[in-house]
């Protein structure tokens, strides 16, 4: 229920259960600590569905933050519906099967918590990861961007996200933004989804 919920990733995942089943392939673009990865297997997987998650980070340490987590949260059949690259958003159509029907491809942009402040989201390779989301995000799929506006470059991303949304046709897609008007530096959840 939306006013319960005090984060942007919190209403991210609310969303994201509305729109993602059990045997889905769905993409964390940003997976940093592992926290939305891990919700995520557990929209797709369970004892008689084996989705996949596709989870990228440009930075090892995201990536041994992950690994870490997903080791002491889940068992060793779940493990391994996780796959993990180190890598840029902007390739995921190099390492996500040609076939695979995408569901979700989330994205929680910024710089990794409690981590190097410098190695941040860039609106450049944000578009590129926008397009290619696009690209392989199946009918009745949902982008989801929270964007970060605190932080030196977040305005300018937001509106690298904004007009990606804003440009995509009406007849195919559903663009929003759910933007706390008495919070001016609170995240922003962005949210396509494609009929
Ligand atoms: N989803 C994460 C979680 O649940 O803990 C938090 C993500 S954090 C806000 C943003 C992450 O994006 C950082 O870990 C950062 O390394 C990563 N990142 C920055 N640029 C990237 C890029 N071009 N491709 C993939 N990941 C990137």
């Amino acid at each position: 229920y939306l006013f319960g919920k005090k984060r942007a990733t919190d209403i991210a995942h609310m969303v994201w259960k509305q729109v993602v089943r059990k045997g889905d392939t769905v993409i964390d673009a940003t997976c940093g600590n592992g926290f939305d990865t891990l919700a995520m297997l557990n929209l797709v997987a369970d004892d008689s569905h084996d989705g996949y998650v596709y989870a990228l980070d440009i930075q090892r340490d995201a990536l041994d933050n992950t690994s870490l987590l997903l080791e002491k949260a889940l068992n060793s059949k779940e493990k391994q519906l996780v796959k993990l690259f180190n890598i840029c958003h902007s390739k995921m159509e190099n390492v996500v099967p040609g076939n695979a029907s995408v569901r979700l491809v989330a994205f929680n942009l910024g710089y990794l918590p409690g981590g190097d402040k410098g190695i941040i989201t860039g609106s450049e390779t944000t578009s590129l990861a926008l397009e290619a989301a696009k690209r392989i995000l199946m009918p009745g799929g949902l982008i989801s961007i929270v964007v970060y506006v605190g932080h030196p470059g977040g305005r300018e991303e937001l509106e690298v996200v904004e007009s990606f949304a804003a440009g995509l046709c009406v007849e195919n897609w559903i663009c929003c933004k759910l933007q706390m008007l008495n919070r001016p530096f609170a995240p922003i959840p962005i949210f396509v989804y494609r009929r």
